[in-house]
């Protein structure tokens, strides 16, 4: 049964919410991509964008999983951090990877220029602020991001980050300039709106149960009222692949993220605790990832859990903020709050690639999206549309390895607790 929305922030202020329609009877294409989250959206747009047929099919609504319900952090980079990468695969390919990030963090730039998406305010400036007091820690990964990756981080100091984040939780941190945020539900829409005035069709409420290999070369997408004959196929289904590939669904498991947006609160008053409009993370794991919206609400993301949404949620949350901004006590009352699911593969990376000829995949974005599913959309449209090698980069991360399949709860919890240990060693030493 096709879910609509749940209840968000994003749902209630999209510009416009028409859904469309589900499939009803067999069709042909070139590609189908399965899945109308934000990689399942790039590809299918850079596809178009190349000339190529595509239907796009969705489960649900376009956006309706964690594309459509995140913190809105344009911020380059992958879930599985930089210094980790050079540790895996070496500087130069670290680079190499990181080079796409900053293509890809453009390109949803300029796709918001292009095709006039209205998603804003897109807002520039994301400030990671410590936890703890260990500047030259801060310095260290600085010095690293801007020789190493020409990443312009500009080191703030703790009296720097108090006098925007009025706090004595955080001490000293790292600004980026050219990271941003937006409307993530909005662009969804708007890049689906792309693919269509380019020729692209897109069903919702139409799942992907089953994919045959045909006898002549390519595939046919078996869904409940119909088949898509195509030559090519692309899987974006994050972690809700399923029994659609059981090699997809073993290499990953779910983690569950939560936000929470306030009721506007009095503009002075706001003023008082969080006198910014950029976005601001800490340096946990479970890290708290918040910021300010246009009507003086505060959107606050954090925690990670494999138990999916407590159902005191919002009063958590809002204890969450205000062990940061005690002064907003009394002040802040909960409108929305709510989860998603991430989807992780234990090296944090994105998998992209290819199972056999023409059968790709495009998923495993973790909590760290936005501009990674962008550079899996492009990298995977250009190796099908001009044979560009790319999508290559990602090779040592695509093996798919095994990740505890029917086990996956328990691998889950095991990593979790490990993220959990790392983060009370940072209180632990911030004190
Ligand atoms: C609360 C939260 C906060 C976050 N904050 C940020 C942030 O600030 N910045 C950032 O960079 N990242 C953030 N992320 C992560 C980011 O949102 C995700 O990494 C990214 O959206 C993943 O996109 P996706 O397309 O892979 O998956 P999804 O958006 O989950 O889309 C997958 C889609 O595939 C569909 N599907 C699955 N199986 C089938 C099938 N068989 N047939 C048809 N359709 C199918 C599903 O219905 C779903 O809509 C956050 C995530 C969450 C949950």
């Amino acid at each position: 049964m096709a879910e609509n929305y749940i209840e968000t922030y994003y749902r209630d202020t999209l510009n416009t919410n028409n859904p469309r329609p589900s499939l009803e009877g067999d069709t042909d294409t070139e590609i189908c991509v399965i899945g109308g989250g934000l990689a399942g959206l790039s590809t299918a747009l850079g596809l178009v964008e190349k000339g190529k047929r595509v239907t796009l099919i969705e489960s649900n609504r376009i956006g309706w999983g964690a594309s459509g319900r995140n913190g809105g952090f344009v911020a380059k980079g992958y879930a599985g951090g930089y210094k980790q990468l050079v540790k895996k695969v070496g500087l130069p390919h670290t680079k190499e990877l990181h080079k796409l990030a900053t293509h890809g963090r453009s390109l949803i730039k300029k796709r918001i220029d292009k095709y006039n998406i209205d998603c804003g305010p897109v807002r520039h400036g994301v400030l990671g602020v410590s936890w703890n007091n260990h500047p030259e820690a801060v310095k260290d990964y600085i010095e690293f991001m801007r020789n190493d990756l020409n990443a312009p981080l500009e080191f703030w100091s703790t009296e720097q980050v108090r006098e925007l984040c009025k706090t004595d939780r955080y001490y000293d941190g790292f600004y980026s300039p050219e990271d941003y945020q937006f409307h993530p539900l909005n662009y969804v829409h708007g890049l689906a709106k792309a693919i269509e005035d380019q020729g692209g069709v897109i069903y919702e409420a139409t799942k992907a149960e089953k994919i045959d290999e045909r006898s002549d070369g390519g595939y046919i997408v078996n869904t409940a009222n119909g088949k898509i004959k195509c030559d090519q196929v692309v899987l974006c289904c994050s972690i809700y692949v399923d029994d659609l590939n059981k090699k997809l669904k073993y290499a990953a498991f779910p983690v569950y993220t939560y936000v929470m947006v306030t009721k506007p609160i009095d503009p002075q008053l706001l003023d008082s605790a969080l006198n910014t409009e950029y976005c601001i993370f800490d340096n946990r794991y479970a890290q708290d990832y918040y910021r300010r919206l246009p009507d003086n609400r505060i959107m606050w993301g954090g925690r990670v859990s494999i138990k999916g949404v407590p159902k005191n949620l919002a009063e958590i949350m809002v204890r969450d903020l205000l062990k940061v901004y005690p002064q907003l006590e009394g002040a802040v009352e909960s409108e929305y709050a709510w989860g998603g699911s991430l989807c992780y593969a234990p090296h944090k990376m994105p998998q992209i690639g290819q199972l056999k000829p023409g059968y790709w995949y495009n998923t495993c974005f973790g909590g760290h999206g936005l501009v990674p599913t962008s550079v899996g959309g492009d990298v995977v449209s250009s190796a099908i549309a001009n044979g560009d090698e790319r999508y290559k980069l990602f090779e040592p991360f695509s093996k798919l390895n095994f990740a505890g399949g029917p086990l996956s709860p328990y691998v889950a919890q095991t990593v979790y607790y490990a993220w959990r240990a790392r983060d009370i060693m940072i209180e632990h030493f911030s004190k």
